[in-house]
């Protein structure tokens, strides 16, 4: 009789994707993923979550153990399945919280392949034509930012933050020669916007730069960095005697779609390095994780608008589309797929504009004894991660083919599209304000104000009026409340889940302003949606002062 552990492994061998051709099994593991999905659907109802809201249970999760015994497959995706009762459903059209895109089936099937498989992309040596497919996907992209792929180069990262990373760090290297070998040098810093991503203090603090070394330069109305507020801060620390390690452009922020000059900032830059005689340039980064994407309106002849937007759309798409037109001007860029792209987490790029520039932090190949040994392409000499996934590059790419420029178009737009509609619709309630009303994205960031309050002059007393802190902070309390009625209300399946952001930006004197955020990403999104915000928010605002 074979020993015990031949007949365990026998068993075990079915929860393999067989090796060898086995349509049988395959369609066990299709089944098996199908019984997940039906399990799902049981869950989905009117309103934008999965089943009923939930929330952690970590005394529970802290009490697990690891079994003895193994465990039908079945029964572990009913197990795992419960880990998305509450879960958000971002496509569902009452679901407008954040930028997060609900994924296509083709970037899903971009995860599943890479998943089966498993290459990793350290080197081609183990993903073979994965690596080809991140390559096509960086042409795809620096092409689409204005970069001559030519000469640009790029990887796929561990997130927006990632793309910082691999930017400031290269500008690091740029003003601080070497300190990949010897450590940072002297005092470098970053500059950025306040409306910039806080990510940067992050990096500077990752790669020991220390997060005081971040310099947050004002934005102005429109939340774009201010540019002589920049160039006086640039000056400032060059004066001094500092270096610049990277000037972090915004290009789309997180909660209002701010979106930096980066012409002028580029220009800036080549001033600076003139003038100041600087034996280095200057690295742009520019964190275009979530504006990338409207690229694809750079070759739009908005004056045929083909697409049949509304004027306002129009008006929107063309006027980010005349911003981030200058990416190209970058010496490196942050892309997010899984933000505005449809696709998965994770799925990070960020590109340089001359790919040389990653020649600045190659480790030595004596450092990696086991790798390389084959293959002609090794991101893994340059990046942080040894292990790489290929899930963001396929899914990316998955998307990319799947959606074309016009399908990008047609889903950012009708975005846009709904952001407008819902605009208008604030415009005309005397209680209600637009605060980012300079800005074009898909995002509507909007406060209720008391009945009393004149929403024409409000918001200039509450960015410069001091005595007026009071009343600003009472503001915020007030929408801090609908917002978490309307929240109750649309979990419960009435009205749509919008967001609140505690500090779109804060005033002069130093104070959080906060905000309703509606940010409209779903495709299934449509103006009965828009409307349904509206009069759940009147509602709520009528109920509570
Ligand atoms: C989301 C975001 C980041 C961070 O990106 P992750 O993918 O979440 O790591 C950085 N910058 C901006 C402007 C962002 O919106």
């Amino acid at each position: 009789m074979a020993p015990r552990h031949q007949h365990l492994l026998a068993a075990l061998r079915t929860v393999f994707p067989q090796p060898v051709s086995d349509p049988v099994h395959d369609s066990y593991v299709v089944f098996s993923i199908l019984r997940a999905l039906d399990q799902v659907d049981a869950m989905k109802s009117q309103a934008p979550i999965l089943g009923r809201p939930q929330q952690p249970d970590y005394a529970a999760a802290m009490a697990s153990r690891l079994d003895m015994a193994s465990r039908p497959l079945g029964e572990v995706v009913r197990e795992l399945v419960r880990y998305l009762e509450g879960m958000f459903i971002w496509g569902h059209p009452r679901s407008q919280l954040n930028v997060i895109p609900v994924p296509n089936v083709a970037s899903v099937i971009g995860v599943l392949l890479p998943a089966l498989f498993n290459p990793n992309m350290c080197s081609d040596e183990s993903a073979l034509k994965f690596s080809e497919a991140e390559a096509r996907v960086v042409a795809m992209a620096a092409d689409l930012v204005g970069y001559d792929p030519a000469t640009a180069g790029g990887v796929f990262t561990f997130g927006g933050t990632g793309t910082l990373l691999y930017g400031i760090k290269i500008g690091l290297e740029k003003a601080c020669p070497d300190a990949l070998q010897s450590g940072v040098c002297g005092d470098a810093v970053v500059l950025t916007s306040t409306c910039g991503h806080y990510a940067s203090y992050t990096v500077a603090a990752w790669l020991g730069l220390g997060q005081d070394r971040v310099i947050s330069v004002p934005a102005d109305e429109a939340n774009s960095i201010d540019v002589a507020a920049l160039e006086a801060a640039a000056r400032e620390a060059l004066a001094a005697g500092r270096k610049i390690a990277a000037i972090v452009a915004t290009l789309g922020s997180t909660d209002a779609f701010g979106i930096d000059d980066l012409a002028a900032i580029s220009e800036l830059r080549d001033r600076l390095v003139d003038e100041f005689k600087l034996p280095y340039r200057i690295h742009v980064h520019a964190d275009a994780v979530i504006g990338w994407a409207w690229s694809v309106f750079r070759d739009y002849d908005f004056g045929i608008n083909e697409l049949e937007f509304r004027g306002r759309t129009v008006r929107a798409l063309a006027a980010a589309a005349s911003s981030i037109r200058h990416l190209g001007l970058a010496d490196s860029v942050g892309i997010d797929f899984h933000k505005t792209g449809y696709v998965p987490y994770i799925s990070s790029l960020v590109l340089f504009r001359d790919r040389d520039d990653l020649g600045l932090i190659t480790r030595r190949r004596e450092t990696m004894p086991y790798l390389f040994q084959s293959g002609q392409h090794h991101p893994g000499m340059f990046t942080l991660e040894t292990s790489r996934s290929a899930t963001g590059p396929m899914s990316a790419l998955a998307s990319l083919l799947l959606l074309g420029r016009e399908g990008l178009r047609v889903l950012l737009g009708h975005a846009v599209e709904m952001s407008e509609v819902l605009r208008e619709m604030i415009e005309a309630q005397p209680r209600l304000s637009v605060m980012n009303r300079d800005n074009v994205g898909p995002v509507t960031l909007f406060r209720v104000y008391p009945r009393d309050v004149d929403t024409f002059k409000v918001k200039q007393r509450e960015q410069h009026e001091k005595t007026y802190r009071d009343r600003l902070l009472a503001h915020n309390e007030l929408n801090r409340q609908i917002y978490e009625r309307v929240h109750t209300e649309a979990l419960a399946g009435f009205g749509v889940a919008i967001s609140l952001t505690d500090c779109y930006r804060r005033t002069d004197y130093g104070e959080p302003i906060n905000a309703l955020k509606s940010y409209v990403l779903s495709p299934f999104a449509d103006e009965a949606q828009m409307r349904s915000v509206l009069t759940h928010v009147l509602t709520a605002a009528g109920s509570i002062g």
